[in-house]
């Protein structure tokens, strides 16, 4: 007989954790007790020392779905000679923290007894357990109970309270237990006045949908638009209210053997698909597909996702191949959150809406994955993966991470606990900015984090940016500022997700951002660890011809790169590559670049993939961010057969290179006049980048004889690219690393201001 304490600590409250404790140890004929504390759980058990061996194994090893055991401890006491195992009421600490459980889909049981007519919650659409249902958007505060929901709204009837109370139920302590007696409801209304409640809303939704009708349907973290995603004219419709013309639009279907009839999947992507995460998943569209074309216009690809909450189901679970199901927001604004929103922000979109009366504490859009060079990339890092922490391999002290601008999130830390917000947005817009401000808020509460340090971009205008000297020279002096140059933290962030602590090659394409020289960055090659970083290598600077402008219109980079290849006297055939744009117009913004006035200077990969989309014809107005890349990239992924790049002219300084792609434009103007197809010719470009990655990692590595190389910033979310990249980089020796937690865009950049201020600061 021998006594052991067990601490276990990470996702262990409100996941079903005690009465799975409760069971394991009736099973190994364990006495003792267990309770949770604010940091975690805590056991005491009395037994056999197998039995006490087994126990301590399997209580980790076999834990309940939702849980996450971060770290255990046992220590050995003296029995007591308890006679039965016992679960004991919390204890609460003020400064000790736990981790708050994201949003987990509906359980396989729950769905069950779903759709089953003879179950008292037969298509209740707000049945959950312990093992499944909303967690971080109803959680107010923690410790996780009631109260501390937006479920406080509703009182248990007998038979709900029962199961709450019985340690042996599947919905013991689970908080958002609910019947369609004591619980939330549904109603559909459309614009016209039409009411309905519970399964009468229900059927009403279906079958406006089926008629093509756009209906507003409040989720889990926020609201969807959805309709027929089979219905050209209902796609079309959604687009031309929402002013969305082409960016793709993500679609849901009831199971994995609908998703095949419209898209290839891979076992891997499966698997994804069906997460407790449920993120949407970027997959291969097949040919024969019956999904609207306008669902993604002229693109190979749809993002897809499974349901996640029982409305899902119940709306999904007849005919529908599809639906789509967009998150349901103004452009640019945070997402609608309750019922009043939706009624007046979306009226100009929904026909009608499907309302519930759970409140939604906290909005958290849709994760976006794709699968590049066999391994999961996020491309939005929300719902079901926020707020679970990333591990970060060295101990931080508190750090604020304020993050980017346009994509953005930001980052709390605590001991190794990194906390990235879930996406946020773009700051610009004033009510995403108050959204981002409240979040800060509500993530330093929720984690019980007093930061210490606030860290931030280097780019003196991002919002973020003046937000930390605001708080640094505000209230808060004690507080120590740390800038961060944005390339640097896309590093640091690949490092920080992949454990890495030693120097790596950091090769970083994005769009911009704000260089150590003042100048605008985005094609960088570097040394860097934590502690500093080293610029190796560039794009030559090119000239931005009218700015921020510039980055909503590709021409104006190839107007650039034309000019810096021809001067300003291009011919009759390089002038009709801007046919679209009349005389005036191109020649004011030719004389941009003679005169070099609105034009800063600029060594940006993004850009770059912007001039060639234009000069091949295929994107001249941006309408959304990357267009003209996606366009260029879905180009030629039409050639599957390698081609040979174009070349580059690399000038060398000491150790730096510059890398001037002059050769590279005069080549693919030859072939263009030469008539090699478009695709061939985005084919080529491809090449040419992956080559250009390889020859300056070889060049970094000849200096410091380093060979692991992180890839990071937002170009390497193009799938073509960064399979050609770490194929050619690996068959050189390298050691590739790629994003797999955070997105490679600037959704990821906080997790590395975070990293690289809390390694720079770190407990000795
Ligand atoms: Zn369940
Ligand atoms: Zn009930
Ligand atoms: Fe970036």
């Amino acid at each position: 007989m021998i006594g052991a304490l067990i601490t276990l600590r990470g996702v262990v409250q409100g996941v079903g954790f005690r009465p799975f404790v409760h069971r394991l140890a009736r099973e190994n004929d364990l006495a003792g007790s267990v309770r949770n504390f604010s940091g975690g759980v805590v056991i005491e058990v009395e037994g056999s020392r197998d039995r006490v061996e087994e126990f301590y194994r399997r209580v980790s090893e076999d834990a309940p779905p939702m849980a996450n055991v971060v770290t255990k401890r046992i220590q050995s006491q003296p029995p007591r000679g308890l006679e039965t195992f016992s679960v004991r009421e919390s204890a609460l600490v003020d400064e000790e923290f736990v981790l708050v459980p994201p949003d987990i889909c509906l359980c396989r049981r729950c769905q069950e007894e779903l759709l089953d007519p003879r179950d008292r919650r037969h298509r209740y659409p707000f049945i959950n357990c312990t093992d499944c249902g909303p967690r971080f958007t109803i959680i107010s505060d923690m410790p996780y109970d009631r109260p501390m929901t937006t479920m406080r709204a509703f009182n248990m009837c007998d038979q709900c309270q029962r199961e709450y109370e019985d340690i042996e139920d599947r919905r013991y302590h689970a908080q958002p237990n609910a019947c369609p007696i004591c619980g939330p409801h549904l109603w559909f209304r459309d614009q016209k006045g039409y009411q309905a409640r519970g399964e009468k809303a229900l059927q009403e939704a279906i079958e406006r949908l089926r008629r093509g009708q756009i209906v507003a349907v409040k989720g889990i973290g926020g609201f969807h638009f959805c309709c027929d995603a089979t219905n050209d004219q209902a796609v079309a419709r959604l687009r031309r209210r929402k002013n969305r013309p082409t960016k793709p639009l993500a679609i849901m279907s009831l199971d994995l053997n609908r998703v095949r009839s419209y898209c290839r999947l891979s076992p891997a992507e499966e698997q994804l698909l069906s997460t407790p995460m449920r993120p949407i998943v970027i997959l291969e569209r097949r040919a024969d597909s019956p999904i609207a074309a306008q669902v993604a216009p002229g693109s190979n690809t749809l993002g897809v996702m499974l349901p996640y909450a029982p409305v899902h189901v119940l709306l999904l679970e007849g005919d529908p191949v599809a639906i789509v199901a967009t998150s349901a927001n103004l452009s640019d604004q945070p997402l609608v959150r309750s019922n009043q929103e939706a009624r007046e922000q979306l009226s100009q979109i929904a026909d009608a809406y499907l309302f519930h009366n759970r409140e939604i504490h906290t909005s958290c859009d849709d994760s976006i994955f794709r699968f590049i060079a066999g391994q999961p990339m996020p491309i939005r890092r929300a719902r079901g993966y926020a707020p679970s922490p990333i591990r970060l391999p060295f101990e931080s002290p508190p750090i604020l991470a304020c993050g980017g601008e346009l994509k953005s999130t930001f980052c709390l830390t605590r001991e190794d606990n990194a906390f990235l917000s879930q996406h946020i947005g773009d700051l610009k817009n004033a009510e995403t900015y108050q959204f981002y401000l409240n979040m800060i808020q509500r993530f330093q509460h929720l984690f019980r984090v007093q930061p210490m340090i606030v860290a931030h971009d280097l780019h003196p205008q991002y919002l973020s940016t003046r937000f930390a000297r605001e708080l640094s020279e505000g209230g808060q002096k004690e507080l120590k500022r740390v800038a961060v140059q944005h390339h640097h933290a896309h590093v640091g962030a690949c490092m920080a997700e992949n454990g890495v602590v030693e120097p790596v090659i950091g090769v970083v394409f994005d769009g911009l951002g704000y260089g150590a020289d003042g100048h605008i960055w985005g094609a960088e090659f570097m040394v860097a660890d934590y502690k500093a970083f080293h610029r190796m290598g560039q794009l030559r600077y090119v000239p931005l011809p009218g700015g921020d402008v510039a980055n909503r219109e590709p021409w104006r980079m190839a107007l650039s790169h034309l000019y810096s290849l021809c001067g300003p006297e291009l011919g009759t055939w390089e002038r009709s590559l801007f046919s679209h744009l009349n005389a005036q117009h191109l020649e004011g913004v030719l004389q941009m670049l003679v005169r070099g006035y609105n034009a800063p200077l600029v060594s940006s990969m993004g850009r770059l993939f912007d001039a060639v989309s234009s000069l091949l014809g295929l994107c001249q107005h941006n309408t959304y961010e990357g267009e003209a890349a996606v366009n260029l990239q879905v180009t030629a992924e039409n050639i599957s057969d390698p081609l040979p790049g174009y070349s580059w002219s690399i000038s060398r300084k000491g150790d730096y290179i510059t890398v001037d792609p002059n050769p590279l434009f005069s080549e693919l103007l030859q072939d263009l006049r030469r008539h090699m197809t478009i695709p061939e010719i985005a084919r080529r470009f491809h090449q040419s980048v992956a080559e250009l990655v390889g020859l300056g990692c070889r060049h970094i590595r000849a200096v410091s004889n380093l060979s692991r190389v992180a890839l990071s910033g937002g170009v390497f979310q193009n799938k073509l690219l960064t399979e050609l990249t770490v194929d050619l980089l690996r068959r050189d020796g390298f050691e590739p690393l790629l994003h797999q937690k955070v997105p490679p865009n600037d959704g990821g950049i906080a997790l590395g201001q975070a990293a690289v201020a809390g390694y720079q600061n770190r407990k000795p």
